[in-house]
């Protein structure tokens, strides 16, 4: 049995629509994160079939679609919310970190528009990847505790696609979009409502709103950072993509670099490439400013809020860039060393010779890296300036993958997994969340896709 509390369901009228997932014909388990259900406290055995498609709702769930707003593409949306997903409720973990229990794919809500509510298991098996790799390597994200395949197709573009549920895990599912929902229709109580509850499940050492907008900001700054560390493009960093709590939420176009160029862009609907790897701490600031002016009609005098929500999100930058000194730092071992000049110079020889970002950092300790270089006197050059700072061997071999859910082998494994063949899913599961180990017999994991192998593009595809 699972033990659930559901605040969010406590919360006032216009937050949520109640709404049960809706029933699949032939419910198949995919995947089941036994680790992840130890962690939270979950009895591996009230994790049914059943609960994980959305055929039974558990006793003391209370399903429901969140309602939120957002800027899509830079466009507000006033009314979007969990289209294709239920909150099934909160629970509790042992060592008392509160959690939501989410189904993704579970079928139509009240907010679905257009859309079927339905995912298909390229999406979700993506996400489960991606996102167990992302907390492997301690990066805040919302988890992957099962996936479930439906037994029925959904219709995208390219036809008819095996559907699949996710059951995702959270902090929370609040997001900036939250925020915007209740401030674009100027419902000030609900506003506070939400700030406080927002305060109390994450923050609880903020004292109000601005205290809130700091911790956000820094939150974020150290998130993205990471991101960067990796070579992560989330591919929509919609404000309703951006999760209050920190969080790395809604994998959905996303994708790691494998040659590294920082205007890299993988999703095939970000043609400006408003979400280029490079240009993801100033839309975090852009989003973050969405997040502030919805705060300012609860800080009291108006001028004076401006001021103060302004200056807390200029604090973006120097905590980011603080973030991203000491996250690259540690790749280069060099962690404290004044090391900016340095890290850049490695990344414009890997920008100009198209290397590989994850197998260069991982190759740093152990002598490979150069490998990666076509002028090798060039990184050579760099190397021995690398060396004179006395890098610390140990500290690079945690900060540096040597696999990551790389986009060519994220596929494969889609394939296999539609063809009925979770195998390849599997081993790549095992191997992206124990990234930085030395295995032999995961070798090819690490390898950089061949050009034929290359992914040049994703899709929303949900
Ligand atoms: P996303 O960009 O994937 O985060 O989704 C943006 C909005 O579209 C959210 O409100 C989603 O709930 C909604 N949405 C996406 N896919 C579907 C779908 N297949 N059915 C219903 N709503 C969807
Ligand atoms: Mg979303």
């Amino acid at each position: 049995m699972i033990r659930f509390d559901n605040s969010y369901a406590r919360m006032p009228e216009g937050f949520f629509a109640r709404v049960d997932p809706t029933p699949v014909s032939a419910p198949r388990l995919l995947a089941l994160n036994g680790p992840l259900a130890d962690r939270l406290g979950l009895d591996r055995d009230a994790l049914t079939v059943g609960m994980l498609s959305g055929n039974a709702v558990p006793e003391g769930a209370a399903p429901l679609a969140q309602a939120y707003a957002g800027h899509q593409f830079g466009g507000f949306v006033p009314q979007l919310g969990d289209g294709r997903a239920v909150l099934l409720g909160e629970i509790t973990a042992p060592d008392g970190a509160r959690f939501d229990i989410q189904l993704k794919g579970s079928g139509p809500t009240p907010f679905s528009r257009r859309g079927d509510g339905r995912a298909w298991m390229g999406p979700v098996l993506r996400e489960y990847l991606v996102s167990e790799f992302m907390a492997a390597m301690d990066v805040p994200t919302t988890r992957a505790l099962a996936a479930v395949a439906t037994g029925e197709d959904v219709w995208r573009e390219q036809g008819g696609l095996p559907g699949a549920v996710l059951t995702r895990v959270a902090a929370s599912h609040i997001r900036v979009g939250t925020f915007q929902f209740f401030a674009v229709r100027d419902r000030k109580t609900d506003l506070a409502a939400l700030t406080d509850h927002v305060i109390a499940r994450h923050y609880p050492q903020a004292d109000g709103p601005l205290a809130l907008l700091d911790q956000v900001v820094a939150a974020q700054a150290e998130t993205i950072a990471q991101w960067m560390s990796l070579g992560f493009i989330h591919g929509v960093m919609n404000t309703d993509n951006m999760a209050i709590s920190g969080e790395t939420i809604d994998y959905g176009p996303c994708a790691f670099m494998d040659v590294y160029h920082p205007d890299t862009v993988f999703s095939s609907i970000d043609r400006q490439g408003r979400y280029a790897w490079a240009n993801q701490p100033n839309i975090a600031v852009w989003n973050l400013a969405q997040f502030a002016t919805c705060l300012i009609p609860l800080m009291g005098e108006e001028e004076a809020a401006v001021e103060a929500a302004t200056h807390s999100v200029h604090r973006f930058a120097p905590l980011y860039q603080a973030a991203w000194l000491r996250r690259f730092g540690a790749k280069l071992g060099i962690e404290g060393a004044p090391n900016q000049a340095l890290i850049e110079r490695l990344l414009g020889l890997m920008a100009t010779q198209r290397a590989d970002f994850t197998r260069v950092f991982a190759g740093l300790s152990d002598g490979t890296a150069r490998d990666e270089f076509l002028d090798r006197d060039a990184f050579d050059a760099w190397a021995r300036d690398w060396q004179v700072l006395s890098p610390d061997r140990a500290a690079m071999a945690q900060a540096n993958p040597r696999r990551i859910p790389r986009n060519h082998r994220v596929e494969e494994a889609i394939v296999a997994a539609v063809a009925g063949d979770m195998a390849p899913f599997e081993r790549l599961f095992a191997a992206v969340t124990h990234p930085c180990d030395l295995r032999e017999d995961w070798a090819a994991l690490a390898h950089a896709p061949t050009t034929g192998q290359a992914v040049l593009q994703t899709f929303c595809g949900t």
